[in-house]
C-alpha cells in the first residue's frame, strides 16, 4: 500500500440478485485474508450487460445487501449505483467512491472471476485496472487458464488482476431464483432476514412478476412494492468508520435494520 493511504477497502460489486452466504463468505475471506479493512457492498443497480428486465428491483437488491450484513461492522452497503440513471458502469462507481473516500483510501474492486474475465468489454477498463487492484474470487480447484490468459493480454495491467479461491461459492444466485420460483428451500442458502423479505415481497416467485421486475432504480420504490420504507444504515463516508473509528459509528453497536424508517438517502448521495 503506498505511504499516502492508511485504510484498504474491498468494493464488493455483484448484481445480488439476491445476495448470499456465498457472497458473504467471498468478502469476510477476501478482507481477512488481504488484509482489507473494511469491505462495501455495491449492489449493481442496472448491470451493463444484461436487460434491465432479467434483474430484480435495485432497491430490494440493496435492501437485501443491508439485512445480510447486518452484524458484521466491516460490512457496509452503498446505494452509489442506485443514484445513478443508466447502466452501472464500475470505472463510474470506483471514481466516485474514490472522491468520497478522500486519497487515503485505496480501492481493491472484488468480484466473481467469470464477471471479471469479460473486463475488456467494460468501459474505460484500461483507466480502471489502472487505478484498481481487482480481485477475483472463486471456487478453490476451478480452471482459471482464462484468467492466466487475460493477465497476460492485459501486459502491465494484469498486474492489477489478483485470484483469490474462497469456499462457498458453491451457492449461486441463479439456482436460488430457480428454487424459489420451483417452491424449494432456500434456507441455510441465504441469511434468514433476506429469507424473510423474499418471501415477504414474494421475490422471486412465478407469479409475482411486479415485485421480480419493476426494475426501478429510484429510492421509494420499495412503497410501491410492499409499504416498507428502509434507511442504509450508514451515514455519510465523512462519518463513517472509514475517517472516525468503529467504535463511534452506529452499525459498530449492532444496530437493526430498521423496516420502517424514513427514507433518509438521497438519490444520488455517494456513500
Ligand atoms: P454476473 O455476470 O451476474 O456474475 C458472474 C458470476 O460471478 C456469477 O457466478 C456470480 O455469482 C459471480 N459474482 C458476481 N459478483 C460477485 C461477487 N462480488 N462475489 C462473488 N461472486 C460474484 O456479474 P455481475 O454481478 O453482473 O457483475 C459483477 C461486477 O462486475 C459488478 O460490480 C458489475 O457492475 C461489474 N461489471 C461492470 C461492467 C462495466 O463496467 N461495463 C460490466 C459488467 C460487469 P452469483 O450469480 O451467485 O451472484
Amino acid at each position: 500500500m503506498p505511504a499516502s493511504h492508511s485504510l484498504t477497502i474491498g468494493v464488493m460489486g455483484g448484481t445480488f440478485d439476491p445476495i448470499h452466504y456465498g457472497h458473504l463468505v467471498a468478502a469476510e475471506e477476501a478482507m481477512t485474508g488481504l488484509g482489507l479493512d473494511e469491505v462495501v457492498f455495491v449492489p449493481s443497480a442496472q448491470p451493463p450487460h444484461k436487460p434491465p428486465g432479467d434483474v430484480s428491483c435495485a432497491q430490494h437488491r440493496y435492501v437485501m445487501a443491508i439485512l445480510a450484513t447486518t452484524g458484521n461492522r466491516r460490512f457496509t452497503v452503498s446505494p452509489v449505483e442506485l443514484g445513478r440513471p443508466g447502466p452501472s458502469y464500475t470505472i463510474d462507481t470506483i471514481d466516485e467512491l474514490s472522491g468520497a473516500y478522500g486519497p487515503h483510501v485505496e480501492l481493491r474492486l472484488i468480484t466473481g472471476l467469470d464477471a471479471l474475465l469479460e473486463i475488456r468489454t467494460w468501459r474505460e477498463y484500461r483507466r480502471l485496472l489502472a487505478g484498481c487492484r481487482i480481485i477475483a474470487v472463486t471456487r478453490p480447484g476451478k480452471d482459471v487458464s482464462a484468467l492466466t490468459e487475460l493477465t497476460l493480454q492485459l501486459g502491465d495491467l494484469g498486474g492489477q488482476l489478483e485470484l483469490f479461491p474462497v469456499t462457498a461459492l458453491a451457492i449461486s444466485a441463479s439456482d436460488i431464483r430457480r428454487r424459489v420460483r420451483q417452491g424449494q428451500s432456500i434456507r441455510y442458502l441465504v441469511p434468514d432476514a433476506v429469507l424473510a423479505y423474499i418471501e415477504k415481497h414474494g421475490l422471486y416467485r412465478a407469479d409475482n412478476a411486479v415485485a421480480s421486475l419493476c426494475a426501478c432504480p429510484q429510492l421509494g420504490c420499495l412503497e410501491a412494492a410492499g409499504g416498507e420504507k428502509v434507511i442504509c444504515r450508514y451515514g455519510p463516508v465523512k462519518e463513517s468508520l472509514h475517517q472516525q473509528g468503529p467504535a463511534t459509528t452506529a452499525r459498530a453497536e449492532g444496530e437493526a435494520v430498521p423496516s420502517k424508517r424514513p427514507v433518509e438517502d438521497e438519490p444520488g448521495r455517494t456513500r
